[in-house]
């Protein structure tokens, strides 16, 4: 069982989590063509390494956390507010996932 530190409740159990999707790309883009529109909706990648996400803390305060997650290991590097830029302090994290090392 993973923890995950919530920015608002602390850390706590992955069970109140709920994985809500990629934290790199555009969920809705507005006002893009239909083909921007239809790879935002359908055409996702599948990567093997640290990713950034989204997870909804269902159990807890119902906001959205952003997530650094190696997608292989399941080891959190770091967890922050929608807003924030996360910086990794394993040092394993490539800038195409658009965080600091
Ligand atoms: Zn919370």
């Amino acid at each position: 069982m993973h923890r995950i530190d919530c920015p608002w409740c602390g850390v706590r159990d992955e069970a109140e989590f709920q994985y809500q999707g990629d934290a790199t790309v555009d969920p809705a883009p507005i006002g893009v063509d239909e083909d921007a529109a239809y790879r935002a909706v359908y055409l996702r990648g599948n990567p093997m390494g640290w990713h950034l996400e989204w997870w909804h803390h269902v159990g807890g305060c119902r906001r959205f956390v952003k997530v650094l997650r190696h997608t292989a290991s399941h080891e959190i590097a770091a967890t922050g507010y929608p807003d924030e830029e996360l910086i990794a302090e394993t040092g394993h994290v490539g800038e195409e996932q658009g965080v600091r090392r």
